[in-house]
């Protein structure tokens, strides 16, 4: 009996952690996540974000149009996230694809995951980011900026197109 109670009160906290780690914002659609470090005059980006914010559904897509959607969606994170995280043009700042990857979940939501390299002519000390996600993916509502450029650390968050943020 005793043996029995511990079982199901093992299950319970499982049950109430995995529920925890869902509001916490592991996916909300809406909600995103971008990381900015830099080494010097190489940086590093990340973004995490619901698929519901960048293709506009998460499902697998089965039609034609639906992969359509997709794919374009991800060529827009490719070619033009320079103009998304768009940083002085007088830092003469290129932009590298590491990767843009769509994982499907079971349970039918799905999350990118991206990553870029960054390399600039000058120092983005000093400078001013300016964050424009929203006029390429409307559906982003609140993109979180965790930026780190040698001991600088910023904490911003980006819920319209230019935001600005300075490197200081
Ligand atoms: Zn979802």
């Amino acid at each position: 009996m005793k043996y029995f109670f511990a079982l199901i009160v093992f299950g319970f906290s499982i049950t109430v952690m995995a529920s925890d780690h869902r509001e916490q914002g592991a996916h909300v659609h809406g909600s995103a996540k971008m990381n900015i470090a830099f080494d010097g005059l190489n940086g590093e980006v990340e973004l995490n974000g619901p698929g519901d914010s960048i293709v506009g559904f998460e499902h697998k897509p089965t039609s034609e149009s639906d992969k359509k959607t997709q794919a374009e969606a991800l060529e827009k994170l490719e070619k033009q996230i320079g103009e998304m995280v768009f940083f002085d043009s007088s830092l003469s700042c290129e932009w590298k694809k590491e990767k843009i990857d769509i994982h499907h979940e079971t349970n039918n939501h799905s999350n990118i995951e991206a990553s870029w390299k960054v390399r600039c002519k000058k120092s983005v000390i000093g400078s001013q980011l300016i964050m424009n996600i929203q006029s390429f993916f409307p559906k982003v509502k609140d993109l979180d900026v965790q930026i780190l450029v040698d001991t600088i650390q910023i904490s911003a968050e980006a819920k319209k197109s230019k935001t600005s943020i300075k490197i200081k």
